[in-house]
């Protein structure tokens, strides 16, 4: 397997570090934020913001682009890169997430996955083999493999079945893969939720079968903070250090700053972006929800010390009258804001780790995101 990851720092007081993924469209420094691009774009920015901002991979969603607008016009454009025209690292979610939270009916067999187009009904069916194949049409840089993922909670005898198919279709992305040379990555996700014999055994089975990555699929969907803390502890030990670890859709600050200690390396999440469209900012005096009457006069920027394009000019007036009139700027403004904040933070627990100061970064932005804004 090519060497694709490189650690550049190590903390000496818990498992954070640094490290660099080499990728076909370029280098990933961790530990990364991945922006969500589901649909082949930041929603409501346009990539040299997204750039700007400081983001050096976005994740597109295999499920979406093979359902709209179809691999064919992807391919006859050269690939995602050059259909979206977006030159940087690319992840791609295998869909596996999406099929299990969109579609109705559907139906997990050892052969793969039938489940409804949740646009028009249409009944599709995918082997791991397929998602392997459309994410290599597709062209992105990392690829992940097609996991069984389930809510929170779910029977444990379940979710043991689950695991069983998780690993039974990585073992075939595995093998699918290899079929063909090619320069991009292949991602395992393992599953489990916070049993932990479960997610022990999902990922030693990925470690057999050997991946470029492994990720922690089904958390951060309800479990107690303590079991997740927990099972990232444990995954912590098992992990090989010399691979780059990815908790799937974590977004909270707080657990993001949890798992970085734990040795977490990659992150995606549609949260900065969501709330900003939705009107709620993050500040490092805790969230701003911008329709409130009190600002309306505010002639503050959003965050005192914020160095974007957005705090730099407006105010929280502006903020607050553009978001009730809902004009797209609104969601634009409050996009890059919301963005920068995430990968502001990113580069400075970067920087934390590699002057060997991570604990007490945590520690300094905990105690400050937890006050509330007056
Ligand atoms: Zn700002």
């Amino acid at each position: 397997m090519k060497k694709t990851f490189l650690v550049t720092a190590q903390d000496s007081l818990s498992s954070a570090r640094t490290g660099k993924i080499q990728t076909p469209h370029g280098v990933i420094e961790t530990p990364a934020f991945s922006p969500v691009a589901s649909q082949g774009t930041v929603k409501a920015l346009i990539h040299s913001q997204v750039e700007g901002l400081g983001a050096q991979v976005i994740l597109v969603n295999s499920y979406h682009l093979y359902l709209r607008p179809g691999l064919d016009t992807i391919a006859k454009a050269g690939g995602i890169h050059a259909f979206i025209s977006w030159p940087n690292p690319i992840i791609s979610d295998s869909g596996g997430f999406q099929i299990y939270s969109l579609s109705p009916l559907v139906k997990v067999s050892s052969e793969g996955v039938k489940f409804s187009s949740h646009l028009d009904g249409t009944r599709i069916f995918l082997r791991p083999e397929d998602v392997v194949d459309i994410q290599r049409t597709l062209g992105t840089d990392i690829m992940m493999t097609l996991d069984y993922f389930l809510p929170f909670p779910s029977p444990k005898a379940k979710m043991k079945e689950a695991v069983k198919m998780t690993s039974l279709w990585a073992r075939r992305s595995r093998a699918r893969f290899d079929e063909q040379p090619t320069a991009q990555l292949l991602w395992g996700i393992s599953q489990g939720s916070v049993f932990w014999e479960l997610r022990r055994e999902s990922i030693e089975d990925l470690l057999e079968i050997g991946f470029d990555g492994y990720a922690l699929g089904g958390l951060g969907i309800g479990e107690p903070k303590s079991d997740l803390l927990e099972a990232l502890e444990k995954a912590d030990a098992l992990l090989p250090k010399n691979k780059p670890r990815y908790l799937m859709g974590m977004g909270y600050i707080e657990d993001i700053l949890d798992a970085v200690e734990k040795g977490v390396d990659f992150f995606d999440c549609v949260l900065p972006t969501r709330n900003a469209r939705t009107g709620t900012l993050f500040t490092h005096q805790g969230k701003i929800v911008i329709k409130n009457q009190k600002y309306a006069q505010d002639r503050r920027p959003v965050d005192e010390g914020c160095g974007c394009y957005t705090c730099q000019n407006f105010s929280r007036a502006y903020l607050r009258h553009l978001y009730e009139r809902e004009e797209i700027t609104s969601a634009v403004l409050n996009t890059i804001h919301n963005l920068h904040f995430y990968l502001d933070i990113f580069q400075k627990i970067r920087q934390s780790i590699q002057s060997n100061s991570y604990k007490e970064f945590k520690v300094y932005l905990q105690t400050q995101i937890k006050e509330e804004v007056r």
